[in-house]
């Protein structure tokens, strides 16, 4: 059987760039792929962060990244927005990016069977593709497969702008792109790609309704047949404490007590009380509605009142970071808050923490509590999307379960959740036995990437 030809297109690829989920998958998920014999090949845009000299670079054994140059357009510290907002050009960047993508599969004669296209910057692939290029033998035997990372950003830009996709205005239409008036790009790749898939079971149930569907659910009802849920993996050479080069003081199930050296000098670094036996909850993330930040806000002060630290790495919202500075002021021993983007002290806070918080509203999948299990921190979750199907709440009579959790989406909840995690922290074994139960669990990509092989085959048969 010949070798299945995959090209993974993403807006972003770590190592190369990141604000999120997405850029860890679109850097690991082909490693893996490429260990079960896939002929994966990334293209992204070249940013400013790409250091890379030439139009390529190569991860894992032989990945080919091909980047796609513009000055104009990606020659930007940012990716997809600054201080003011959303690049105004959006459209403009994305459309164009999506356009040489295709022109650089004929230039580099490389006719993928599959084209993994993830969120709206590379929805307009599966259209150019049944458009423009409908007739085009090169990609006769080229499918499609779309990967919605969150529902919530689809791509939305004023009719105006329309005419900058370069398709007919017929295509401006409710059954296509067309979305309260506006120019809706995951709603035309929804329509126009061979399969659709979200980044976990749950999710891609929940996305079905008008709760999380984000007014899209009625068109992907119309997809049901080929709505796919898989749950993202991440990579363990990259997140494992074991070989983490960025924190202190490796460490192992075996050596757990150099875990807590890494919270002590984690402590002496952000200038909070040092000492060890201080339960210490981590959050890293984008300070955004979806991420239930608000709800820490809320109950932090019985939190630290109950002799708890709070380390928070994360940015966004202005109005977060409002609410967080004051709450830095008030607490400078038990409160560290870090509001910035930055990769390597996120490392040091997974390994250093005893607890981390994912109160998310709503999740796809959530990498952050897979990293947590990994260096041996506890995820606090709200049961939704991803989080669902990876976190199950700990019974202590039992000592089974991964996590503690709550479901309805409110202060009072997590507190609830964190009010049983401490009792748990309390009693020493049976807490370093679920440490210890947590580091050995598997959420490497092996699985769902032999699930996304699958699925490419089942397109490809299409
Ligand atoms: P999302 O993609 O919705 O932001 P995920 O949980 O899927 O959420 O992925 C978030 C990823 O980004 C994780 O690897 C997390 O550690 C990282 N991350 C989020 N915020 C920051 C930050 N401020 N600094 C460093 N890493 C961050």
């Amino acid at each position: 059987m010949a070798r299945l030809k995959v090209l993974l297109a993403s807006s972003e690829v770590v190592p190369f760039a990141k604000t999120g989920g997405l850029a860890d998958v679109a850097g690991s998920l082909p490693l893996a792929l490429e260990e079960l014999g896939v002929d994966v090949r990334v293209i992204m845009p070249k940013y400013a962060s790409v250091k890379a000299a030439g139009d390529f670079a190569k991860i894992g054994k032989s990945i080919k990244v091909y980047f796609v140059e513009n000055e104009d357009y990606f020659n930007r510290k940012e990716l997809y927005a600054d201080l003011f907002g959303d690049y105004k050009d959006n459209l403009d960047r994305f459309a164009f990016f999506s356009r040489e993508i295709l022109a650089r599969c004929k230039k580099e004669g490389f006719a993928p069977d599959v084209i993994h296209c993830n969120d709206w910057q590379t929805a307009l692939i599966p259209v150019y593709l049944n458009t423009i290029y409908k007739y085009d033998p090169f990609f006769a035997n080229t499918r499609t497969l779309y990967t919605i990372h969150n529902m919530a950003y689809q791509g939305l830009f004023p009719k105006e702008e329309f005419p900058k996709i370069g398709l007919d205005w017929a295509l401006f239409h409710i059954d296509y792109f067309e979305f309260y008036d506006k120019v809706n790009l995951m709603k035309a790749g929804l329509v126009y790609s061979d399969a659709v898939s979200t980044v976990s079971p749950t999710y891609a149930k929940e996305i079905l309704t008008r709760e999380f569907g984000c007014g899209l659910e009625g068109v992907l009802k119309t997809r049901e047949n080929a709505l796919f849920g898989i749950l993202n993996g991440i990579d363990y050479n990259l997140w494992s404490p074991e070989k983490d080069a960025k924190i202190l003081k490796n460490y192992s199930v075996d050596s757990l007590q150099d875990k807590y050296l890494n919270k002590e000098m984690l402590q002496k670094e952000m200038g909070i009380k040092i000492d060890r036996n201080i339960p210490m909850f981590g959050m890293i993330t984008r300070l955004a509605e979806q991420k239930g930040a608000d709800f820490v806000a809320d109950i932090i002060d019985r939190l630290l009142n109950m002799k708890a630290q709070f380390v928070l790495l994360g940015t966004g919202d202005i109005k977060y970071h409002v609410i967080f500075e004051k709450i830095a002021k008030k607490y400078p021993a038990s409160a560290s808050i870090s509001l910035k983007f930055d990769a390597v002290l996120a490392q040091k806070i997974y390994a250093s923490s005893d607890l981390f918080f994912i109160p998310s509203r709503y999740e796809p999948c959530g990498l952050s509590q897979m990293i947590s299990f990994r260096y041996g921190t506890v995820p606090v979750v709200r049961q939704t999307g991803g989080l669902k199907d990876t976190v199950q709440e700990f019974d202590p009579r039992t000592g089974k379960g991964t996590g503690f959790t709550f479901i309805e989406p409110k202060s009072e909840e997590l507190f609830r959740a964190v009010k049983k995690s401490l009792m748990v922290y309390k009693d020493k074994p049976l807490w370093m036995s679920l440490v210890k139960y947590l580091m050995g669990l598997d959420y490497s990509w092996e699985a769902s990437a032999k699930e996304y092989i699958n699925l490419y085959n089942r397109v490809v048969k299409k």
